[in-house]
């Protein structure tokens, strides 16, 4: 059975640019309810239980079609959760490192190129989703961005940095104002982490 994974900072870690309450609410509440979901979808079909996010992911078509949505939501949500929380720490420094600042140079041009590519998908999905930056299927770096809690890794990309911009993750300290919210996230955003997530993938 699949288990909540342990937050990697106290609730009040990110103050003041993500609140505790947020914090709080995202993971015992929101998080909580995609593992446990996940869990009660597969009850029946112990076959599935012992496989990874991953797995189950990775090839949703190869899920019997009754339970293929609940497991593309709610595996979805557990697995982007789990990656978001270690992409944000109060020691934040502020930009990319080594191999992912030259990669991201590279394909983007600049660190601020990116930046406003990131925010622009960030801003622009519409209703509740990510955005990612990601490794695509030809092995270059991409900003993308996903509907509800659907994974990169189903569409064959590695993510390397994830945003979520569902109304839950912000709407308690910034209401409706998400670019605010997302402006206040990059001075969180854990760099190393992006570092060692680029570095396994290329
Ligand atoms: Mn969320």
């Amino acid at each position: 059975m699949f288990k909540l994974p342990e937050l990697p900072y106290v609730f009040d870690a990110l103050e003041p640019y993500i609140d505790a309450r947020t914090m709080e609410i995202h993971y015992t509440g929101h998080h909580a309810a995609y593992v446990k979901n996940l869990n009660d979808t597969l009850k029946d079909y112990p076959e599935l239980q012992d496989k990874s996010l991953t797995d189950l992911l990775c090839d949703l078509n190869a899920l019997p079609e009754k339970i293929r949505t609940s497991v593309r939501n709610n595996a979805g949500g557990d697995y982007n959760h789990t990656f978001f929380w270690p992409l944000m720490t109060k020691n934040a420094v502020l930009g990319p490192l080594e191999k992912s600042a030259q990669g991201i140079n590279k394909t983007f041009g600049s660190f601020e190129q990116f930046q406003k590519q990131f925010n622009d998908a960030a801003k622009s999905r519409f209703g509740s989703g990510w955005a990612w930056l990601v490794v695509n299927k030809q092995s270059n770096l991409e900003v993308t961005s996903t509907a509800n809690q659907d994974c990169p890794i189903s569409q064959g990309q590695e993510p390397i940095l994830g945003l979520d911009v569902w109304e839950h993750a912000y709407y308690l300290k910034y209401q409706n104002k998400r670019v605010d919210y997302i402006q206040a996230w990059w001075h969180v955003v854990n760099w190393q982490q992006v570092e060692d997530n680029f570095r396994k993938v290329c």
